[in-house]
């Protein structure tokens, strides 16, 4: 009989998509792309991959970069630690590797934002490692396939479902055997309606048999999202506008946003946002105009935000909870390396802001 792996590599060489990153043998652009993938869609990736070599075209250019100008080019991909961690993992390679990524994903491991996945699956794809890479769709497919009835997140069913892995990336052809798996869990053995009749492993596959294969694997139930309320101003003095930087570690760490904050509880927006703009950037605004609400979710929480234009605010300008202030032209507010939260909210501006 056919062994599993070879089914899984010659099914890869027939159905892969011609994806930019699968076109490109160089470690780096794989690190890169592996990273950019994390909790990302294929689609949405693309098109900041590009831009990224573009801009990056190697790790030295990366380590010598402004940490402005990668999360810049990271805006909108969210997650934004990722990008923090390319930088400082970068400069980590320049200054102790000599420019070149190790070769191990035991090494890989000791870089910033290098978990067991990407390290496996730079190690497999790029330097031709037998090391298996374990994400969500190769979980999928494992569980399936070997029908794994336990929760996927205790520790015992994630040493499973890794040691299952490790067995076939085993032998010739660890990367293409890792991508095969992955590609055939998002193409083919997707969380929804799989199409096992098409699937390479359907005469093998444990949960097909059992005629159930949606149900695999076991889904763990999620906390509800937390609901929070946030205010900002779109504060405005002699025709420039006020953006703010949160200081580098934490959610959204580095990127500019409007100055605001949270809103406290019974209390209404408009009060929350002048005491936040006394409180957190030290100016005094006689009032402020509502232009509106956004909604956006992050991992663990919802948050609506509630905009507000406020002009001729008084005092100098005292941060507390930013790192950094500007006053800039309204259009190039825009420009600033930002989240998709403050994206949102600047699209509620009126035109000519
Ligand atoms: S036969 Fe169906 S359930 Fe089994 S691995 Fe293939 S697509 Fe997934």
């Amino acid at each position: 009989m056919k062994p599993t792996r070879r089914i899984l590599i010659d099914w890869y060489h027939q159905h892969r998509r011609d994806l930019p990153w699968r076109r490109s043998e160089d470690p780096y652009a794989i690190w890169i792309s592996e990273t950019m993938l994390q909790q990302t869609r294929v689609d949405s990736v693309i098109p900041y991959y590009e831009r990224f070599l573009a801009r990056f075209p190697d790790i030295d250019a990366l380590a010598c970069a402004e940490a402005d100008d990668v999360l810049g080019l990271w805006a909108g991909l969210g997650y934004y630690s990722r990008a923090r961690n390319l930088l400082k993992a970068a400069r980590i390679v320049r200054d102790r590797h000599g420019g070149a990524l190790p070769d191990s994903a035991e090494a890989l491991r000791e870089l910033p934002g290098i978990g067991r996945y990407t390290a496996g699956a730079v190690a497999s794809i790029a330097f031709d490692r037998p090391e298996p890479a374990v994400d969500g769709n190769v979980a999928r497919v494992l569980a399936r396939l070997h029908e794994i009835r336990e929760d996927p997140k205790t520790p015992q069913t994630q040493r499973r479902l890794w040691d299952e892995a490790a067995a076939l990336a085993r032998g010739a052809n660890p990367g293409d055997l890792n991508q095969a798996l992955m590609e055939l869990g998002a193409s083919v053995c997707t969380p929804k309606n799989p199409r096992c009749p098409e699937c390479p492993l359907r005469r093998r596959c444990s949960a097909r048999r059992a005629g159930d294969p949606e149900s695999l694997p076991v889904k763990t139930r999620r906390a509800q999202p937390q609901r929070v309320a946030a205010v900002a101003g779109w504060v405005v003095r002699r025709g420039r506008a006020l953006a703010v930087r949160r200081p580098p570690r934490g959610l959204l760490g580095g990127l500019w946003e409007l100055p605001g904050g949270a809103l406290a509880r019974a209390e209404d927006p408009e009060t929350a946002l002048l005491r936040a703009l006394t409180e957190r950037v030290g100016l005094a605004v006689p009032r402020a105009q509502h232009l509106g609400t956004v909604d956006h979710a992050f991992t663990h929480r919802r948050l609506q935000l509630h905009l507000f234009r406020c002009e001729t605010p008084r005092g100098r300008v005292r941060l507390e909870g930013f790192d950094a202030h500007r006053w800039l032209a309204p259009a190039a507010v825009a420009e600033l390396p930002q989240g998709a939260l403050t994206r949102k909210a600047l699209k509620l501006l009126p035109e000519n802001s």
